[in-house]
């Protein structure tokens, strides 16, 4: 690749998509990370909206909303009684959201950055430091010098010493409870398209559960990401009753 006019740091979902943005206007594109390759990384950020779907498809990954789940129905309960629902009415080409693993999205991604010659990939490259002058920017990976006339960071949340550099606070506050999120097969039939929040369930008292369901059924078996603020207790709706 000849000198890249932008320069992405970080690979995640937010990088990936700026690097396929800038392609689709013919900019050749550099993007950097620090990690060795691709982890396999759980499900993370399952629930894509119509919005972002529709911006991927634009980039040549529609594939995520073909492959997402379409969940329709949101319900909310307190212990075993339904306090409401609500369903999403699907309006257009794309469904108003899906439920898909973060580390599927990032390897559709992938294929579609693979496929596009205005897009290179450098892994184990850490950004250590940007200096900005008046015709572009000096990306400082260690002792490897780089250089583009602009430098996009989407480095995610934990990249302060980038943000830092460039005097980019990140302000807010953290959640003092602690939540266990798990990826779990499970035969749960009439669920499949059903987001659905449990207040205080009798099988799991005190807490609260979020139980999404995600894609890869097979033979009757739906993947669940499931999530409760509780890392003592975990008890599988299904079985309640019984123990
Ligand atoms: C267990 C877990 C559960 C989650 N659940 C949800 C959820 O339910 N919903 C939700 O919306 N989000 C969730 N998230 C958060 C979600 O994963 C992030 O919002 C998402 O990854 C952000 O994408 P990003 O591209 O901004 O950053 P990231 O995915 O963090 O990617 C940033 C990239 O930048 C690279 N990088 C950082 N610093 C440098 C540097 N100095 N030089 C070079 N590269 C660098 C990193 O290696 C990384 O690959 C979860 C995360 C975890 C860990």
């Amino acid at each position: 690749m000849s000198e890249p006019q932008v320069i992405v740091v970080g690979a995640g979902p937010v990088g990936q998509s700026a690097a396929l943005l800038l392609a689709r206007w013919g900019v050749q594109v550099l993007v950097l990370d620090r990690r060795p390759g691709r982890g396999s990384g759980g499900s993370r950020s399952i629930c894509q909206q119509r919005d972002v779907l529709d911006i991927w498809a634009a980039a040549g990954a529609g594939k995520v909303a073909e492959e997402g789940l379409a969940w329709t129905t949101a319900r909310t309960y307190h212990r075993d009684r339904e306090l409401f629902s609500w369903t999403f009415e699907r309006e257009g080409p794309l469904p108003p959201c899906v439920n898909i693993s973060q580390a599927r999205t990032e390897q559709i991604l992938d294929e579609v950055i693979a496929a596009q010659p205005l897009v290179e990939v450098r892994w184990g490259h850490e950004v250590t430091g940007l200096d900005q002058d008046d015709s572009g920017v000096t990306v400082h990976c260690g002792q490897r010098l780089l250089r583009a006339p602009y430098v996009l960071v989407c480095a995610g949340a934990r990249a302060q010493a980038v943000r830092a550099s460039l005097g980019v606070s990140f302000t807010g506050h953290s959640f003092e409870d602690q939540f266990l999120i798990c990826d779990i097969k499970a035969d749960l039939p009439g669920w499949e398209n059903e987001r659905r929040f449990y207040f205080d369930p009798v099988w799991n008292p005190g807490r609260q559960v979020l139980i999404h369901p995600c894609p890869g059924a097979r033979t009757g078996s739906t993947g669940r990401s499931r999530r409760t603020s509780s890392p003592r207790k975990l008890i599988f709706p299904e079985k309640s009753g019984k123990s």
